[in-house]
């Protein structure tokens, strides 16, 4: 058997898996991430992490058929370099060729969003899809797009940053410097912000969110959000139905112009099936363009959360769906 490793670079953790060829991960490490830091330290913690992970496993470098790298920034994949990482604090770091020189293995970078639609699209919830989405509610919205079986980056390796996309003209403002930008309206802390909003506005306080927070506004969630929905709660079901409208919005907007086989949702707020999946897809087949054709683009919740980045990582080497 080999095996592959995959390290998620994130904002607070750098997580580790090492996966068997059936893409099963059969181990994992992991460290904190603490940033800002030179690029040399990032490039030896998963160094690091790489060893545990084959020395704690009983394994030997020849086992091990390459390490992949998802990081939360704009990877320039034909350079083998983290161009910008924010919240790294990185400008410009030759990753693949450090961690070259740190391990006896191939190395592969890639955008962590783009790794984690690529777990999904090979063994989650795209699987047998050819042209397949995934897009993330978080505090953001990201998207990971596979077009005709390969990841599409775009020319500067920035492409799928739909969260920018404009769904309100001259709407809020965005911290990229636009207005109206899809996830100002529906990425989950907008939907926190939209149901904190209206319970600043119930004077009454008789909404059912009041009482499923203690009263305290500043600890709602998504769960809570839910709940009040589900036991009937009038004032925020009509934040969620706003919710829904915007984020079916950009999600039509979306399904027409990729036209994906499967377009996945991720993030934690995407589990609420009843409250969010459904009724999204119900508002999506009366608005998407071909919806009198035959074959629907199938809206489906992710698979692997969490452990997205990491899978995905591990399988960087597999593009094209070929093995090497
Ligand atoms: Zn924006």
């Amino acid at each position: 058997m080999k095996y592959t490793i995959g390290i998620d670079v994130g904002g607070t953790n750098i997580a580790a898996g090492l996966v068997d060829e059936n893409g099963i991960m059969v181990s994992i490490a992991g460290r904190k991430t603490c940033p800002p830091r030179p690029a040399e330290a990032y490039a030896e913690d998963m160094a690091e992490l790489g060893r545990e992970l084959v020395e704690k496993n009983g394994l030997f470098w020849e086992d091990v058929l390459w390490l992949g790298v998802g990081l939360p920034g704009t990877v320039n994949i034909n350079k083998g370099a983290l161009e910008y990482a924010n919240n790294l604090g990185i400008v410009y770091a030759p990753l693949k060729e450090m961690l070259e020189k740190l391990l006896p293995c191939k190395i592969y970078l890639e955008n962590d969003g783009d790794a984690a639609a690529w777990a999904e699209f090979l063994y989650g919830a795209g699987k047998g899809s050819r042209d397949f989405l995934m897009v993330t509610l978080g505090t953001g919205i990201g998207a990971g797009i596979i077009m005709n079986g390969k990841i599409s980056r775009g020319v500067n390796y920035a492409a799928g940053e739909v969260g920018h996309m404009t769904i309100q003209f001259d709407g809020e403002v965005c911290s990229c410097g636009r207005r109206g930008c899809f996830e100002q309206y529906a990425s989950a802390s907008a939907l926190v912000r939209q149901a904190k909003a209206m319970m600043k506005n119930d004077r009454n306080k008789d909404s059912l969110l009041w009482q499923l927070c203690s009263g305290n506004p500043e600890i709602v969630e998504g769960k809570q959000i839910f709940q009040a929905v589900r036991e009937g709660d009038e004032k925020t079901k009509q934040v969620l139905e706003q919710y829904l409208g915007y984020l079916e919005c950009g999600i039509t907007n979306l399904i027409n112009i990729f036209q994906p086989d499967i377009l996945c949702i991720g993030g934690g707020i995407s589990r609420a099936q009843d409250c969010l999946l459904e009724p999204l897809k119900e508002l999506c087949s009366k608005h998407v363009y071909s919806r009198d054709s035959q074959v629907q683009t199938k809206i489906v919740p992710a698979k692997f959360y969490n452990e997205a980045g990491i899978l995905g990582a591990a399988l960087l080497g597999r593009e094209g769906g070929i093995c090497q």
